[in-house]
């Protein structure tokens, strides 16, 4: 059995009080205790004191295969973004160039501290390119839900919904507001017939006609929603939908302000994307720290809501948005082992939550772990040259 034991860190369960000096062991990528002074015996052991222990954080929608095109589009608004983006750039991978574009977005991610990413797979153009890109994650050692973006192909998308394991399938359509309704609804049927997520992007409308059309369900998840009325706020949390927010790469290409607020309001829990990465860093710091000033704002508030709310929805409630709450999100006994040591807090005596959110960036991730192996340690990603793949 592979064991792993993090010694004497500031353990942040997310889902109970945080726990300081506290040992946390993984066996064959399981937590499987978390407690003071747990025994060493066969385990590896990390020294995790002077450190912060959190949940790897979850990217709940991200389109990975862009990594190669950072920079790109700093100013660029949807009407380029789609003719030139989706147009005139995605046509032109090859199966080759979609695995080696989705190897660097995944290091990236790993890099930073994100565990887990639902990939809007624009580049799953053919089961070959499907073939690269489940080929990169595996490779990458990240934990990935590969949305399939080319749902017309249903032998592949049946083919990717069939994984298990560390990288898994769902769909990621047009859906009602960017692509034809007859053809969503269909996919959507496909979608809860294979048991996956079921992603698309929109503004607000759609909501209620999902609803009407008694199509909402926890297996659906929207993405932005900035124009969404609160009164459609209250179908979708009744209805347990998955909503994610991607707040800096909404505010720089003008979909307008966040939903995070009115859909918290409505008792909705918002998880947090960093969606394109043309115009955007490959962290969720960004994410986290740009729904915390701009909830402030609205609030017109300096205590609410809390800081430590948006480590929340960049662990639990992404992994809730992306199927996979039951495996991952909080350091709880019986989870997988997705777990971040992050330095620069030594100093604090009392909670660290909202210091995490606060003051912290990706050059705190000192070590990583996803399914229980150690994928970077003391700042160094330890199978990938980073600099190499760029
Ligand atoms: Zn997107």
């Amino acid at each position: 059995m592979r064991k792993t034991l993090l010694k004497g860190g500031h353990v942040i369960t997310v889902d109970g009080p945080e726990r300081p000096d506290t040992d946390v062991l993984v066996a064959d990528g399981v937590i499987t205790a978390i407690g003071p002074g747990l025994p060493e015996l066969d385990a590896t052991v990390v020294d995790a004191s002077g450190y912060v222990v959190t949940p790897g954080l979850v990217d709940a929608h991200r389109h990975v295969w862009q990594a190669p095109l950072r920079g790109l589009g700093v100013d660029m608004p949807m009407s380029r973004y789609l003719p030139e983006v989706l147009g005139a750039a995605l046509p032109g991978y090859t199966a080759a160039d979609a695995g080696r574009a989705t190897l660097l977005g995944a290091v990236e991610a790993l890099d930073a501290g994100v565990t887990t990413v639902f990939d809007w797979s624009n580049a799953t153009l053919t089961p070959a390119h499907t073939d690269a890109v489940v080929d990169a994650f595996e490779r990458s050692g990240i934990r990935a839900v590969v949305g399939h973006g080319n749902a017309v192909d249903e032998a592949d998308v049946r083919r990717l919904a069939a994984r298990t394991g560390r990288v898994t399938g769902a769909l990621a359509i047009l859906g009602g507001e960017y692509g034809d309704w007859d053809e969503a609804v269909a996919q959507i049927r496909l979608g809860r017939e294979l048991g996956v997520v079921v992603s698309m992007h929109a503004g607000g409308p759609v909501v209620r006609r999902l609803h009407d059309a008694g199509l909402l369900g926890p297996d659906l998840q929207l993405v932005h929603l900035n124009a969404i009325p609160a009164d459609d706020v209250k179908l979708l949390v009744a209805a347990g939908a998955a909503v994610v927010v991607t707040p800096t790469v909404e505010a720089v290409m003008g979909h307008g302000p966040s939903a995070y607020g009115r859909l918290a309001d409505g008792g909705g829990r918002p998880a947090l994307g960093v969606d394109v990465v043309i115009n955007a860093t490959p962290d969720l710091f960004e994410p986290m720290r740009d729904t915390l000033r701009t909830e402030r704002l609205r609030a017109g508030s300096a205590a609410a809501p809390p800081a430590a709310t948006m480590l929340r929805a960049a662990t639990i409630d992404g992994a809730r948005a992306v199927g996979l709450a039951d495996s991952i999100g909080t350091i709880t006994v019986g989870k997988r082992a997705d777990l971040l040591l992050l330095d620069g807090l030594a100093n604090l005596t009392g909670e660290r939550a909202g210091a995490v959110v606060s003051c912290l960036t990706p050059a705190n991730v000192r070590t990583v772990l996803v399914d229980g192996h150690l994928v970077k340690h003391e700042g160094r990603l330890l199978h990938h040259d980073l600099s190499a793949l760029r």
